[in-house]
C-alpha cells in the first residue's frame, strides 16, 4: 500500500530505474586514490563512452561504448551495497554522457553516497552527494555545473593549466575544495604545482596515491 501517490510514483520510479542498463569499463571496491577524499574506501563505476580525448587520458579503453558490456542498475546497487562501502564514486569515460538518475536513484536507495567525477563537458545529471569537476580544455565545462561543483580537481601539465585552473575556479562556489594534479607522465609539473601552491595557498595538491600504491 502505498501512503500518497507522491511515494506511489517514487516507488515506480525506482523499480524502473533499477531496470536500467549502463554500459559498463569496470566496477570495483577499492580506495579513492585522489582529491578530497583520498584513503577512503569506495566502490568505482567506470561507465564507457567520452567525447573529450584528452591525448594523455590513462584509460582510453573507456573511450568507446561499443565492446562493453551492459550492466543493470539493480546489480550494480547490490554489488556496492555488499562491498561494504560507504560512498560509491561514478566515473568514466565521461560519466555525464548518460542520464544518471535512474542509477543514482537506485544507490541511494541503499543508503550509499554518491560521488561522480566528471569534465563537466554534457548535462547534469542525477542526485550526487559530491561533484568533483576535473574541467579540460579540449572540451570545456557547460556553464550550468559551476553552480554545484564540490571539488576542483585540475591535471597540470603547463602553465597554460594553472591559468585554466585560475579560470574554473572563478566560476566555483566558495568554499569549492581546489586542487591541482600532476600529470603522471609528466613530472616537470610537479615543480610547477609546488611553487604555484605556495604562493597561492588557497590551492592544495592532489596525488595518484593509487597508482603510488599500486592499488588497482
Ligand atoms: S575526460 Fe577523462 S576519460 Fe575522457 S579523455 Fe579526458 S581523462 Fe580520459
Amino acid at each position: 500500500m502505498f501512503k500518497t501517490d507522491e511515494q506511489a510514483d517514487l516507488l515506480t520510479d525506482l523499480d524502473q530505474a533499477m531496470e536500467t542498463e549502463y554500459p559498463i569499463v569496470e566496477h570495483f571496491y577499492t580506495i579513492q586514490g585522489e582529491g578530497a577524499h583520498t584513503g577512503r574506501a569506495s566502490y568505482f563505476i567506470r561507465t564507457a563512452g567520452c567525447d573529450v580525448n584528452c591525448w594523455w587520458c590513462d584509460v582510453k579503453e573507456s573511450w568507446e561504448e561499443e565492446g562493453h558490456p551492459k550492466m543493470k542498475v539493480k546489480d550494480l546497487v547490490q554489488l556496492a551495497k555488499e562491498s561494504g562501502a560507504p560512498f560509491v564514486v561514478i566515473t568514466g569515460g565521461e560519466p555525464l554522457l548518460h542520464d544518471l538518475l535512474p542509477l543514482t536513484l537506485g544507490l541511494k536507495s541503499e543508503g550509499l553516497q554518491v560521488h561522480i567525477e566528471t569534465s563537466g563537458s554534457s548535462p547534469l545529471s542525477g542526485q550526487l552527494d559530491w561533484i568533483t569537476l576535473s574541467p579540460k580544455r579540449f572540451k570545456k565545462p557547460t556553464e550550468e555545473v559551476f553552480a554545484y561543483v564540490d571539488e576542483l580537481k585540475v591535471v597540470v601539465l603547463t602553465n597554460k593549466d594553472l591559468k585554466w585552473a585560475e579560470d574554473n575556479a572563478a566560476k566555483c562556489p566558495d568554499g569549492t575544495r581546489l586542487l591541482l594534479q600532476p600529470e603522471w607522465d609528466t613530472p616537470k609539473s610537479i615543480e610547477l604545482i609546488v611553487d604555484y601552491v605556495k604562493e597561492n595557498p588557497e590551492w592544495g595538491i592532489s596525488l595518484q596515491t593509487h597508482k603510488f600504491l599500486k592499488v588497482p
